[in-house]
C-alpha cells in the first residue's frame, strides 16, 4: 500500500495512525526528530476531533528547554485533528513546520529558553516569531509538497496573524 493509501486508512481508523507515522520519511527534518508519536486526547469517542484544537506539536527535551543543551532531538506529537488535513498538507505540517521547530531547538536551544527573558511580552513575541519562521519554511516548500491555493493562503494568513501578535505585544511592552 502506498503511504498516501495508508494515510486514508489512518484517517478512517486510528489503529493505523502510529503505523503510518512510523513509515513516513522525515527527509531534511529526520536528524532533528527523535520520535513522531500519535497522541489521542480523545475524550469524546463519538466525535474525537471535537475538543482538540491542536494538530501537531514539537516538544524539545527537558535539557534543551531548561539548560539550553544543544544537539538534542525533539519529539513530535500528532493529534487526531491532524488527520483531517489533505495528505500533502499533513506532510507539510509534519516535515516542514514541526520539523523546522525541531531543527531550531536542536541548533539554537536559546530560542526556547524563556527564563532569561524579560516577562511575558518577550516570551509571546519569541513564540510568534518562531511560528512565523516555521510557516515561512512551509511556504518555501509549498510547491514541492503540492499544496493547494487554499492551503497556501491559510499559511499566509497564519504568518499575518503572528505578525500582528508580534506588533501588538511590542506596542504593549512599550507602554510599561
Ligand atoms: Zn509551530
Amino acid at each position: 500500500m502506498s503511504l498516501e493509501g495508508l494515510y486514508r486508512e489512518a484517517q478512517r481508523d486510528c489503529i493505523f495512525r502510529q503505523v503510518l507515522l512510523d513509515r513516513i520519511n522525515l527527509e531534511q527534518s529526520a536528524r532533528y526528530v527523535h520520535e513522531v508519536r500519535y497522541f489521542s486526547l480523545n475524550r469524546n469517542k463519538f466525535n474525537p476531533e471535537a475538543d482538540q484544537p491542536y494538530k501537531m506539536g514539537t516538544h524539545a527535551p527537558w535539557l534543551t528547554r531548561n539548560l539550553g543543551v544543544k544537539w538534542l532531538r525533539s519529539d513530535v506529537f500528532v493529534y487526531d485533528p491532524a488527520f483531517t488535513l489533505s495528505w500533502p498538507f499533513f506532510c507539510s505540517v509534519l516535515i516542514d513546520h514541526e520539523g523546522y521547530h525541531a531543527q531550531e531547538y536542536f541548533q539554537k536551544p536559546d530560542i526556547i529558553r524563556t527564563k532569561h527573558l524579560n516577562g511575558c511580552f518577550e516570551i509571546r513575541i519569541q513564540e510568534a516569531e518562531r511560528e512565523i519562521r516555521a510557516c515561512q519554511n512551509q511556504l518555501d516548500r509549498a510547491k514541492f509538497r503540492g499544496l493547494s491555493e487554499e492551503e497556501i493562503a491559510l499559511i499566509e494568513r497564519h504568518i499575518a496573524d503572528f505578525g500582528k501578535e508580534v506588533a501588538a505585544q511590542r506596542a504593549t511592552a512599550e507602554r510599561f
